[in-house]
């Protein structure tokens, strides 16, 4: 299948912008460069494209602001200029994007919160109702808290992970190079452009200087780790140069620019691995018919209006088993609620949890979103 096809099938889209494409070498913002990334993505958006933008440049700016001469080595000289420059980012992002009527929402993330169960549910939650609502999220690692030790500590590997978590189509890495080249371009400038890559082989991984390798292919290793994350999850990704004007709208006309990496083929299995299989349930909710229905067949969410009932003490954010009434298991999921309060809210409407239970985090006990059928 040629890129067009492949295009025209998406609709979820991560883009990544790494800090020399949108800031100049003395750490002050590329406004050019920023308005061009920023209209570029207002336009997908209006071609009905989800759009998630990972963008780096908070150290970067913040260096620009406090007029640091050299980047900050110490931990709270990152911490502090980290904090100023993430703000000096999004507010430039949220003029940009307000000119073209988009809204923008900031998305901080930290290690644990992917490592962590409950809390990488509220990440992806976060994600799918943000986009629910037509909203671009804007992500960066939280670099003023997260510091060296627990840090993913760069954004190709933040954005591949933003990509699985969103269960993203593509992610584009908007970098400063044209793709993976045959050889380093640095030392063989005229060394060919690799188009496609369908399996990351050894010899691709050389390349990017992985293992077995003398000579790095200018930054590459990172980028190679990330389309790992991000075709194993079903996302195909495409490293192109960022700067060359217009090379969003390329990408989406299905030119052949950049290095295009392709998905895994059978991505739902992969990216719902650890749901279905990545942990012992804790609990199950058996469930009606119709709810049965609904979700093997329509690809529902689990309202509580279908339980019938609970099995076993879980807690938000652990795995569930789904059963019917002859106990045989539909599905697995990530559930919203605690075995306590689905207790409290089985068979009712979604309109009654908040008077049960003085609170409604989610319409959905499971959503589908977060649900494997088995
Ligand atoms: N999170 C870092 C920043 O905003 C960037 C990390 C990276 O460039 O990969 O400065």
């Amino acid at each position: 299948m040629n890129r067009l096809n492949r295009i025209n099938k998406m609709k979820r889209i991560v883009i990544k912008v790494g800090t020399s494409t949108i800031t100049h070498a003395n750490g002050l913002l590329n406004l050019t460069q920023m308005e061009s990334v920023v209209r570029q993505i207002a336009d997908l958006h209006n071609q009905g494209y989800e759009v998630i933008l990972v963008s780096s440049g908070s150290i970067g700016a913040g260096i620009g602001k406090l007029g640091l001469k050299t980047r900050p080595k110490t931990i709270p000289e990152k911490q502090v200029a980290a904090a100023v420059g993430q703000g000096i980012l999004i507010h430039m992002y949220e003029k940009l994007f307000s000119e073209y009527g988009k809204i923008v929402a900031q998305i901080l993330i930290t290690k644990e919160d992917i490592h962590h169960r409950t809390r990488f549910l509220h990440v992806r939650n976060a994600f799918f109702s943000l986009l629910d609502q037509g909203v671009v999220p804007i992500v960066n690692e939280n670099d003023a808290i997260a510091v060296d030790e627990i840090k993913l500590g760069d954004n190709d590997t933040l954005s591949a992970i933003v990509a699985s978590i969103s269960e993203a189509d593509l992610l584009i890495l908007l970098s400063d190079i044209e793709g993976l080249c045959e050889a380093d371009p640095r030392i063989q400038p005229d060394a060919p452009l690799i188009h496609t890559v369908a399996e990351i082989s050894p010899h691709i991984e050389k390349l990017a200087g992985g293992a077995g390798s003398s000579l790095g292919t200018g930054g590459m290793i990172t980028k190679v780790n990330a389309a790992k994350i991000a075709t194993a999850s079903g996302t195909a990704m495409v490293i192109v140069n960022g700067s060359r004007p217009g090379v969003i709208n390329e990408i989406i006309r299905g030119d052949d620019v950049g290095t295009w990496f392709q998905e895994k083929q059978h991505p739902l299995q992969a990216r719902k691995h650890w749901i279905a299989f990545g942990s012992t349930p804790s609990g199950v909710l058996v469930i009606d018919e119709g709810a049965a229905k609904a979700l093997v067949l329509r690809q529902k969410s689990l309202l509580p209006s279908g339980i019938i009932q609970v099995n076993q003490e879980f807690r938000e954010g652990q795995i569930v088993s789904v059963v019917n009434q002859d106990g045989q298991e539909l599905a697995r999921g990530v559930t919203n609620y605690s075995s306590a309060d689905i207790d409290l809210i089985k068979g009712l409407n979604t309109s009654e949890i908040d008077g049960k239970l003085g609170y409604k985090a989610y319409d959905e006990v499971v959503h589908r979103n977060n649900l494997v059928i088995v």
